[in-house]
Parts: C-alpha cells; sequence; structure tokens
C-alpha cells in the first residue's frame, strides 16, 4: 500500500468533496462493512465449508479497502497528528493486553 499517496489522494478528496460530504461517506462505507462482515459471520458458520465463504469474503476485503481510504480522509478531517498519536497509544495498549494475557496464562500453568 502506497500510503504517500492514500494521504494526497485524502487530501485532495477533502478538498474537492468537502468534509460533510465525506464524513457522510465515511458512514455508508463503514456501514457496508458492517453488514459484509455479519453476513460473512452468518454465512460461514464455525467449522463450515471454505466454498460458502469466497463471495461474502472477497465483498468483506473490498468494504475494507473502502474504509481504510475513507479512514485516511477522516484523519486528515480531524488532524492527523492527533489521529496518529492515538492510534500509538491504542497500538501500546493493545500490546500490554497481549502481554498481560500471555503473563496470566502462563501463570495459570
Ligand atoms: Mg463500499
Amino acid at each position: 500500500m502506497n500510503t504517500n499517496r492514500l494521504d494526497l489522494i485524502a487530501d485532495h478528496a477533502i478538498q474537492y468533496f468537502g468534509t460533510r460530504n465525506q464524513k457522510i461517506k465515511a458512514i455508508e462505507e463503514l456501514s457496508e462493512l458492517i453488514q459484509a462482515l455479519a453476513k460473512e459471520i452468518s454465512f460461514r458458520p464455525p467449522g463450515s465449508h471454505e466454498d460458502s465463504f469466497k463471495y461474502t469474503g472477497f465483498n468483506t476485503m473490498e468494504e475494507i479497502a473502502d474504509c481504510i481510504v475513507i479512514l485516511h480522509q477522516l484523519r486528515f478531517i480531524y488532524g492527523p497528528h492527533k489521529i496518529d498519536d492515538l492510534i500509538e497509544f491504542k497500538i501500546d495498549r493493545l500490546e500490554k493486553r497481549m502481554k498481560d494475557v500471555t503473563h496470566t496464562d502462563k501463570g495459570n500453568k
């Protein structure tokens, strides 16, 4: 993924379409991803055959891509540095949680 191009296009898209329209677009794209994931889960219960997964799996990947593109635009709308700081905080917190779980599991064995 070319993040420089993604950032450049995100900035241009906000200028071209406007922040309000891109926020509405984000709502649409995030809703589509929610629907795709829900369909995928309902069509592919645990242990089901891989063939039933192909169509909804591709649809989910498309919606993930749409969301990444629009989320980059939201990042610019709300301030890339603020969002990047929050991402770092969330990643650190996630890493800490996984370490804590690993230590807890080791403690239980
Ligand atoms: Mg979409």
